[in-house]
């Protein structure tokens, strides 16, 4: 007999796992309380599949996690940029681009040379810098949108939009809590963690992939778009309020842009944006079963490079039975 499947939530975690599903030959429902998909903390996020930069802080399961993430992306949806990420540091901050250096791995150090052939507008502000060139990146609003589409067209699946409802009021054999740091209310543990971020537009700069700058204080990432639209991001604040982005945060991210090349000073700001990222104490990702209830969050700063495994595993569970005892704690 078929079984009725729904998910709550058609943020980056939802969407990859009524996917996961929908490849598997199921019927999926979907529930989202906002009127559009992805507009909650997944619409803010910089896009960077960059797995073995965030393996300077983070553990190996998100390395693990990462690496099919990125495989996923890159079969599924066809605007990943493929073309790597840049690490750099103001002269004076060297040191801590060795030490990122010694945390991480799949990377070279490259010189001015090489540095003005990946990016000409960089190579007069630095003389070193890390280049990872497996990594990769992704518009998320864009790829939230195919997905939604893909769904729709191909998949037939069941959108409810401007419908917040409960995981527990659905009738469904399966439900998957995909609610983010809304899901709060039945995972005691989740807290939030708030990230600022800016969309500038400048034609001053050109920047082909993500270019990261160490800075003791604020740490920057700066993701460049279509439309000479460039994302700075993130702060990283622990905390769940979720209003406008604060004067400090504002300027502490322009100051980091403008450190990264001057052209930023001249450049318009189009958006500021502020969500909070749904996080377990141990910044990892989890599948929590709660009787027919799957619930799938944390995913914390790694969005984009944990949903689609965690996804998979959750599909698995419900398709074929499976255990994932590396995500069901
Ligand atoms: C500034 C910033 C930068 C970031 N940069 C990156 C990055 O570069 N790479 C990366 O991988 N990650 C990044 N992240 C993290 C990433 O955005 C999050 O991990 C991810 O968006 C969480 O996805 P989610 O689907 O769990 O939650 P959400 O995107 O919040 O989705 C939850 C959805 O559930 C809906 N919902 C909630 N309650 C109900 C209900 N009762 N009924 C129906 N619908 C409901 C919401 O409306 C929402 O659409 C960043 C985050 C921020 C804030």
């Amino acid at each position: 007999m078929t079984k009725t499947i729904a998910i709550v939530g058609s943020g980056v975690m939802g969407l990859t796992t009524a996917h996961a599903l929908a490849l598997r030959g199921q019927s999926v429902t979907v529930y989202e309380q906002r009127a559009q998909s992805g507009q909650g903390c997944s619409w803010w996020a910089g896009g960077m599949l960059a797995l073995w930069c965030e393996m300077e802080s983070a553990e190996p399961l998100i390395g693990e996690l990462g690496l099919e993430s990125l495989s996923y992306w890159r079969t599924h949806f066809p605007n990943v940029i493929n073309k790597g990420s840049l690490v750099v540091a103001p002269p004076r901050d060297t040191p801590d681009l060795k030490r990122f250096a010694a945390r991480t791995s799949q990377f070279e150090w490259i010189a001015r040379e090489r540095i003005a052939a990946l990016e000409p507008d960089l190579a007069e502000r630095f003389e070193t810098a890390l280049y990872f060139g497996e990594e990769a990146h992704l518009d998320p609003r864009q790829a939230l949108a195919f997905l939604r589409k893909t769904l729709e067209t191909d998949f037939k699946v069941q959108f409810h939009m401007q419908t917040a409802i409960a995981p527990e009021a659905i009738a469904s054999d399966h439900v998957l809590d995909c609610r983010g740091y809304e899901a709060r209310d039945v995972l005691p543990d989740l807290r939030g963690v708030k990230g600022e971020m800016l969309i500038l537009r400048t034609k001053e700069i050109t920047l082909a992939r993500p270019v990261r700058l160490l800075h003791p204080r604020i740490p920057v990432y700066i993701v460049p778009r279509d439309d000479h639209h460039f994302m700075v991001g993130a702060t990283m604040i622990e905390s769940s309020d979720q209003s406008r982005i604060s004067a400090r945060s504002m300027v502490e991210l322009l100051n980091a842009a403008y450190a990264l090349h001057p052209a930023f000073g001249e450049a318009e700001i189009l958006e500021t944006g502020t969500d909070v990222r749904p996080a377990f104490p141990d910044n990892l990702p989890r599948i929590r079963r709660d009787g027919k209830i799957l619930r799938l969050n944390g995913l914390y700063r790694h969005g984009y490079l944990g949903a689609p495994a965690i996804a998979r595993r959750a599909a698995e569970i419900i398709v074929e039975g499976k255990i994932f005892p590396e995500v069901e704690r």
